[in-house]
C-alpha cells in the first residue's frame, strides 16, 4: 500500500502578497523535499503522486456559510494583490489555489477510506485552519482539514472524526467549526500565548482539547502534551478516520513562533498518530500541510512526517 501525495501547480501560483511569510516558495520547497526523498531514500512505490480537484461550492459550504464561500471567492482579484484581513492576501491563482487545497482533503479522504491508498498527504496552500466557518483569517480562507472530516461524513457516513493539530498556532477554526458536535473531535497543541489567541484549554470539553505550550517549550513538553493526554484521548475518542493539521512552525529554526521542535518530533508524532490509526480505524489517516516559515526545517519536516507515513 502506498501513502498519496496529492497537489497542484495552482497552489504554488497562489500568492498572498510581497515579502508574506506565507509564499509560493513553501510548497516549492516541500515539494523538492519529497521528490529528492522519494528519489534518493524511498522504497519505490512508497508514495503516489495525484493531482488535486477543484472542491465545489457545495463540498466547501459543509463547514462555511454560502454567504463567506462567496465573499472569498468574489475578493479574487484579476491582477494585483486583495486583502480580506492585513494577513491575508488573494491574487488571481487564489480561487483555483483554495478550492485545490479543500479538493485534496476530500480526495484523499475518498483514497484513503476507499482502500486505494494506505494514507495520504496533501501538499497544498492555502492553509487552512485559522478560517472559521464565516470568517477568513491568519493566511486562511477555506478551512481544509474540516472540509474533508464534514465530507467523510457526508460522503462516507462516518460517525466519529478526529481532527489533531501539531501546527505552532491554535486551530481556532476548526475547533470553532467542531465545537458544538460531540462527533468531532479536536485536539492541539500550540504556543500559548501566541496567535490567534484562542487554545487557552480554559474552555475544553471531553471532545474539543488544546494543550497550550508556553513560549521557550521544546521536545519534552511537546512530547509530554501529545504523550499524556492529547494522545490518549484520540484513542479513547474512538475515531473512524484520522486528519491531521500539520503544521511545522513548532520547529525551532521557524521565525513566526518561540516553539524547539527538530524533525524528529514530527516524525516521533506522527507515528503516534499513525498507531492509533492502525488500531482504532483500519489506518485511515489523511494529513493535510498547514504552516511553516523556515523553508529548510519546513522541507526537512514534512519529510520526516510523510516519511513516517509511508514507513512499511
Ligand atoms: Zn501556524
Amino acid at each position: 500500500m502506498t501513502t498519496l501525495i496529492i497537489t497542484h501547480p495552482a497552489c504554488i501560483d497562489h500568492d498572498p502578497g510581497s515579502g508574506h511569510p506565507e509564499a509560493p516558495a513553501r510548497l516549492k520547497a516541500v515539494l523538492g523535499g519529497l521528490e529528492r526523498w522519494e528519489a534518493e531514500t524511498a522504497v519505490p512505490g512508497a508514495i503516489t503522486w495525484v493531482e488535486a480537484p477543484k472542491a465545489e461550492r457545495d463540498t466547501l459550504i459543509l463547514v462555511h456559510g454560502a454567504e463567506h464561500v462567496d465573499r472569498v471567492l468574489q475578493a479574487v482579484p484579476q491582477s494585483g494583490t486583495a486583502y480580506l484581513d492585513p494577513d491575508t492576501g488573494l491574487s488571481p491563482a487564489t480561487g483555483n489555489a483554495a478550492r485545490r487545497a479543500a479538493g485534496a482533503v476530500t480526495a484523499a479522504v475518498d483514497a484513503v477510506l476507499g482502500g486505494a491508498a494506505r494514507n495520504a498527504f496533501a501538499a497544498v496552500r492555502p492553509p487552512g485552519h485559522h478560517a472559521e466557518p464565516n470568517r477568513a483569517m491568519g493566511f486562511c480562507l477555506f478551512n481544509n482539514v474540516a472540509i474533508g472530516a464534514l465530507h467523510a461524513r457526508k460522503k462516507h457516513g462516518l460517525g466519529r472524526i478526529a481532527v489533531v493539530d501539531f501546527d505552532v498556532h491554535h486551530g481556532n477554526g476548526t475547533e470553532a467549526a467542531f465545537r458544538d458536535d460531540d462527533g468531532l473531535f479536536f485536539a492541539s497543541s500550540h504556543q500559548f500565548p501566541h496567535y490567534p489567541g484562542t487554545g487557552s484549554g480554559r474552555h475544553d470539553s471531553d471532545h474539543i482539547l488544546n494543550a497550550p505550550l508556553a513560549p521557550g517549550s521544546g521536545s519534552a513538553e511537546f512530547r509530554a502534551a501529545w504523550g499524556e493526554r492529547l494522545l490518549p484521548a484520540l484513542e479513547q475518542f474512538a475515531p473512524e478516520l484520522i486528519l491531521i493539521s500539520a503544521g511545522f512552525d513548532a520547529h525551532r529554526k521557524d521565525p513566526l513562533a518561540d516553539i524547539n521542535l527538530v524533525e524528529a518530533d514530527f516524525a516521533w508524532v506522527t507515528g503516534e498518530i499513525r498507531a492509533i490509526a492502525e488500531s482504532r480505524c483500519a489506518g485511515r489517516l489523511v494529513s493535510t500541510l498547514e504552516g511553516g516559515y523556515d523553508l529548510d526545517a519546513l522541507a526537512a519536516s514534512a519529510v520526516a512526517h510523510v516519511e513516517a507515513l509511508a514507513r512499511q
